[in-house]
């Protein structure tokens, strides 16, 4: 299974500059002939071809041809058609009409690929309105994802696949993203099981923020030689402090800039092998570089650093928007000052765009509302920019709520699209006052992985209460640490209510698979805003050619199937990113 991006076009261009431009005097080109000089007197630190990225070369602009398809376009009347056409990263034409399809392409200035879909759903590329790829893209070692895994068996399969592309001694790690609930034994697996796999290489494999783990005999040596991780005969690490010696010891050791670009490249393909096209980042917790440091702990100031580098190298297969997470714990609010001095909001190109404040603007103490937060809210709305804040229950979302309506009777946020994000127990009166302020929820079905529930005490989110209360909805997973990245076992979840083990634990809440997609598509564009809310999420002329093309049909498959969905053709503007050699 592989990759291809054919842009070629932006390479030339790209070499061009690496030849002629001097690190002190850069001179940045645009294939649209615009020129920008640029004049430093200081030595950067990072590579001169960082600072001369290019806010237009870097786009994907391909065409391509899709016919003989269930391609549901998510527009207005729902149409579902048989072609699609891409001219240069734009869609050029959506139908049934072969020949007229061909003519839009024949002005084509790049080479049209022409796929037969041999009757695959297909569906706009998926918008991820709230995760942590970021983190996921810094992972050490050679991340493997185990999302879809569902027995001990498929975790083997998973590693001895991943083995092949993996040199001799190089760790294999998953960190975070799933849970031994959704194996069939319900457990990890053990140390013997995983050297049945995989010999040669050592491996980390944990749960959650700060596990527990498991690893193999090649990955025990190491740990407990070099880092003094105490791990029991079958492999297992506990939660908390050995898991965070471990962890600690593998991101001191294996994560140097090139190895974190390679772990980006990794979490851009996964992200385009199950559809999603799209991602709105929500940061980080700051890194203490001690071993209380979980899956979520980065520095918050260098950890987009190797993201930038793979899009400044035109290799960016995905669509990445940031949000900037603060922790301050002072009214003060130091950072935040800065950052709305320093950063532009919503400023990038289609491929990677800055976007505002979240998932916290304030340290973990003070998220919940009080004077911290509500300091920080009414800086944040007087330089007019957004605002997502997390919500884990009745309680924070209350005080939250609370200092949202006091900051807009002193400066109104009603146009500025505040978010609460999880929200697994709003009320009809929450979603109201949330609602009257212009603000939006976004869900996830992270509950799925771990969450208890029943008929008087559900898990949450109540996606139907909120769906019906006509507030902006959006799906946003928080995959990459608690949560799958992949959008299917969320789409499951909130269409069953059940979680990992097959249990109902949200009963009287689901939703619809066609309401599912609408949230990941069409509805997520208002959580990005700026231009992505009219160039994303739905198949219709004139929008960015980003599709994902399924594995199995999606309306149709029983529900038990939808969790371990995934993409056998991503598009993005036109371009392939994605083939997994199924059509
Ligand atoms: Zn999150």
């Amino acid at each position: 299974m592989f990759a291809i991006i054919a842009i070629l076009p932006f390479l030339l261009v790209f070499q061009f500059w690496v030849l002629f431009a001097s690190p002190l005097d850069v001179q940045v080109s645009s294939n649209t002939n615009s020129t920008l000089s640029i004049e430093s007197s200081f030595t950067p630190v990072l590579p001169p071809r960082f600072i001369t990225q290019s806010h237009t070369s870097g786009s994907l602009r391909g065409s391509v041809l899709l016919y003989n398809g269930k391609i549901h376009t998510i527009g207005p009347s729902n149409l579902v058609v048989s072609i699609l056409a891409v001219r240069d990263g734009y869609i050029a034409y959506t139908g049934d009409d072969l020949p007229e399809a061909e003519r839009t392409l024949s002005q084509s200035s790049s080479p049209v690929r022409k796929i037969n879909l041999r009757r695959r759903v297909a569906v706009p590329g998926l918008i991820d309105c709230h995760n942590h790829i970021v983190l996921l893209g810094n992972r050490p070692g050679y991340h493997t994802p185990l999302e879809l895994s569902l027995s001990v068996a498929d975790v083997k399969a998973t590693y001895q696949q991943r083995a092949k592309g993996v040199p001799k001694d190089g760790w294999i790690t998953t960190i975070g993203g799933f849970s031994p609930n959704q194996l069939k034994e319900q457990r990890l697996p053990t140390l013997e099981e995983l050297d049945s796999a995989v010999n040669d290489n050592p491996i980390f494999i944990s749960t959650s923020f700060s596990g527990p783990a498991t690893t193999n005999t090649k990955g025990r040596e190491i740990l407990e030689r070099e880092a003094s991780v105490v791990i029991a005969t079958n492999g297992s690490i506990a939660s908390g402090l050995e898991n965070g010696k471990a962890l600690l010891w593998l991101r001191q050791s294996l994560l140097g800039f090139e190895e974190r670009k390679r772990s980006v490249r990794s979490a851009m393909e996964y992200a385009a092998s199950v559809g999603v096209t799209t991602h709105l980042d929500q940061g980080a917790f700051s890194a203490t570089n001690t071993s209380s440091d979980g899956a979520a702990s980065e520095d918050l100031y260098t950890f987009h650093l190797p993201w930038l580098s793979v899009y400044n190298d035109l290799d960016g297969i995905i669509r990445l928007r940031i949000n900037f997470l603060h922790d301050d714990t002072t009214t003060e609010n130091p950072t935040l000052v800065e950052r709305l001095r320093n950063t532009f909001p919503f400023f990038g190109n289609d491929m990677m765009r800055t976007g505002a404040i979240g998932e916290f603007a304030v340290g973990i103490a003070d998220y919940a509302g009080g004077p911290v937060f509500e300091a920080a809210a009414l800086k944040i709305a007087k330089a007019g920019w957004r605002l997502e804040v997390h919500a884990l229950g009745e309680n924070d979302l209350k005080t939250q709520l609370e200092g949202f309506e006091k900051v807009d009777a002193e400066v109104s946020i009603k146009n500025l699209r505040w978010v609460v994000a999880h929200v697994p127990r709003i009320s009809t009166d929450s979603l109201r006052r949330l609602k009257a302020l212009g603000a939006g929820v976004n869900v996830s079905g992270w509950l799925y992985l771990s969450g208890t529930g029943n008929t008087t005490n559900p898990a949450g989110p109540p996606f139907r209460r909120i769906l019906d209360s006509g507030i902006r909805g959006g799906f946003g997973p928080d995959g990459a640490n608690i949560a799958p990245l992949s959008p299917w076992p969320h789409a499951y979840y909130a269409i069953t209510g059940k979680n990992a083990k097959g249990e109902v634990i949200n009963p009287g809440q689901s939703i619809s698979r066609q309401e599912v997609l609408e949230l990941f598509t069409k509805h997520n564009t208002w959580f990005l805003g700026g231009p992505d809310e009219h160039s994303l999420g739905i198949l219709e002329t004139g929008r960015l050619g980003d599709v994902a093309v399924l594995s199995e049909d999606y309306f149709t498959i029983p529900e038990e199937r939808i969790r371990q969905l995934r993409s056998v053709l991503t598009v993005v503007g036109g371009v392939v990113v994605w083939d997994s050699g199924e059509i």
